[in-house]
């Protein structure tokens, strides 16, 4: 299969969070640090660990994953991060926040994820927000919506049915428009490449 590149696409908000040092913030040298720098809003907050889980749905689609990443954040520190890995692993439960709460679950050596908060860049599928409410995960925040299988709006709406005994609050919308790009380009580019093999094999025969 033809690689797959995907570039990021400009968002005023990125290119500040990615934009050199200035005296003001200093928020690449902070970038590499498992908490965001001090001073930043609470939206600015959600935009900083939006923009890692961001990085990491890169890195997925670089291994020819569909490009969803997380990140299970707790008292504002990174305790555990996940890109997809369901093809490289034959497993379809390795999404993103599968993995990022299994590995959150190992660091805290709590299978209860109590006051976590995590970030994806695509709306959880059923499978996964069943394990956020399993998980007693406090707040999710999420990129892009996904209205094929989203289980959080867009679908079904598992976090905050009350029949369930935990209710997870949401924020939605961060980054909203570059994750929804990121994962169009690479269903384009994916769709692209299969149309050439297509087309190669045919004429092959
Ligand atoms: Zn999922």
């Amino acid at each position: 299969m033809k690689e797959i590149k995907i570039s990021a696409p400009e968002h005023p908000l990125l290119s500040k969070l990615n934009s050199p040092c200035t005296p003001e913030h200093s928020l690449l040298s902070k970038l590499n640090s498992p908490c965001p720098p001090s001073g930043l809003t609470s939206s600015e907050i959600d935009a900083f660990w939006m923009q890692h889980a961001y990085s990491l749905a890169d890195k997925a689609a670089q291994q020819g994953e569909v490009p969803v990443g997380a990140v299970l954040v707790l008292d504002n520190q990174l305790i555990a991060e996940g890109w997809n890995r369901s093809i490289q692993t034959h497993d379809p439960t390795a999404h993103a926040e599968m993995l990022a709460l299994k590995r959150g679950g190992e660091k805290i050596k709590n299978y209860r994820l109590v006051d976590c908060t995590l970030y994806v860049t695509l709306e959880p599928c059923p499978m996964c927000a069943g394990a956020l409410v399993h998980a007693r995960v406090k707040r999710l925040v999420y990129g892009a919506s996904d209205f094929k299988t989203g289980a959080v709006r867009s679908v079904f709406n598992l976090l905050e049915d009350m029949r369930l005994n935990h209710q997870v609050s949401i924020g939605s919308g961060v980054l909203e428009q570059v994750c929804s790009q990121q994962i169009s380009a690479f269903f384009k580019a994916r769709r692209q490449a299969h149309k050439e093999n297509k087309l190669l094999a045919k004429k092959k025969s």
